[in-house]
């Protein structure tokens, strides 16, 4: 576990320990329900943010979890802009390297993990979010590195889970660290700026990349290996970065509600333990699609299945036997459109929730933490219509 305090004397230092030592027991309580044992890292070293408000900059924290922004080439060869070992640098040596942040905020950094996006299991999404949380008790701002492969799942159960209003921005990079023209130190340098600017507070989690923003509810990542891989089909990017100007030109519905109860969703994580996340698969549908998929996930244990529907959410004859065969056995299913954009409207049938505009993997998220929360299919559907949809709410829309 790794962790810098922009070493300011030894007095802040002792007082980093005793700040360390309160957040560990008050960390302690947060999992005091939960009867699988946390494993390291915990939210107990988040290091404290009161050695930097000494300055007027913002004081921002780097959680870290890997993926190509932490890569190293492979062969020492600058040129492997494809062949590199995701997930080797610390946060603590990238900030380090990076010039001119004195610019734009004090940085501190906290290793949570270092390996690959899709290495992360949802219960370390859960750590992952609390620690979030926790950081923004003290932080005005938490950047989140990621790989860019699960990047839009791990961005939307942080956007659903997060309790704080302040900014969260998560980036990564399509190029490793140390590669010849590598987007890793400019993803990184704009990602802290945006999140020290507070010109997110109350959108929830946002996308930083290739100096555009994007919300994490309708970022998806679009290519193998360009760096431009994110886009928003359809509603677009929230804004972008340029040197010194972050401009925003549009915001998310949730924006809409902040300040107000409906800005937070239910889905609080401290009061639910890891056991209760359940599992939730997406079955993708094609021409003359077997029902073998939904039997599996079903005789697997899955809780929940959200179907990539082709068109309008269509799936076919045998997928569509399967699917009504899992609902008798309790499950619940989530319609979405494998064609990338398009907005699922509820049906009366039971067991089948729509996924508005939802893509899979993110109507799977929602799906999964509904299901951790409660066992009832209305107050789901609820959720997915309010929280899912996350339409603008003002007097001029007539909500
Ligand atoms: N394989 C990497 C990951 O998702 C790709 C990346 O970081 O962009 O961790």
């Amino acid at each position: 576990m790794t962790f810098t305090v922009n070493g300011k004397g030894f007095k802040r230092l002792l007082n980093t320990f005793l700040v360390l030592a309160m957040i560990t027991t008050m960390a302690t309580s947060v999992y005091a329900a939960d009867p699988v044992p946390p494993t390291a890292p915990t939210v107990a070293a988040i290091p404290d943010v009161k050695l930097k408000d000494l300055t007027a900059k913002p004081n921002v924290i780097v959680i870290a979890t890997g993926g190509t922004i932490a890569g190293q080439v492979a062969d020492g060869d600058p040129t492997n802009l494809q062949n590199y070992r995701a997930g080797t640098y610390t946060m603590e040596d990238m900030v380090a390297q990076l010039p001119r942040k004195d610019k734009i905020a004090d940085v501190s950094t906290y290793q949570f993990g270092n390996k690959g996006s899709g290495g992360y299991l949802i219960t370390e999404l859960y750590d992952l979010s609390l620690a979030v949380d926790q950081a923004l008790k003290t932080y005005d701002g938490v950047v989140v590195t990621t790989g860019t492969d699960t990047m839009e799942d791990i961005a939307y159960f942080l956007d659903l889970t997060v309790r704080s209003e302040k900014p969260v921005v998560i980036t990564g990079a399509m190029r490793p660290w140390d590669a010849i023209g590598t987007d890793a130190p400019a993803n990184l340098y704009n990602a802290i700026k945006l999140a020290g600017s507070g010109k997110t507070k109350w959108f929830g989690t946002v996308l930083m990349l290739n100096d555009v923003i994007q919300a994490a509810r309708d970022v998806t990542k679009s290519n193998a290996h360009r760096l431009d891989t994110f886009e928003t089909p359809i509603l677009g990017a929230l804004g972008y970065i340029d040197q010194d100007s972050i401009s925003i030109y549009r915001a998310p519905g949730r924006v809409s509600k902040a300040g107000k109860p409906t800005w937070s969703t239910p889905f609080d994580l401290s009061k639910i333990t890891k056991a209760d996340l359940p599992m939730v698969e997406i079955a993708y549908a094609y021409q003359e699609a077997g029902g073998g998929a939904i039997k599996g996930f079903v005789a697997d244990g899955a809780k929940g299945i959200v179907t990539a529907g082709t068109g309008a959410g269509g799936i076919s004859a045998k997928m569509s036997a399967a699917r009504t065969e899992a609902i008798k056995q309790g499950v619940l299913f989530v319609t979405t459109t494998r064609t990338g954009s398009g907005t699922m409207y509820p049906s009366s049938s039971d067991g089948i929730i729509a996924g508005d505009s939802l893509n899979a993997q993110h109507a799977r998220m929602l799906l999964l933490l509904s299901l951790a929360f409660t066992k009832d299919q209305k107050t789901i559907k609820d959720w997915f219509a309010t929280f899912g949809a996350q339409n603008v709410e003002t007097s001029a829309t007539g909500s």
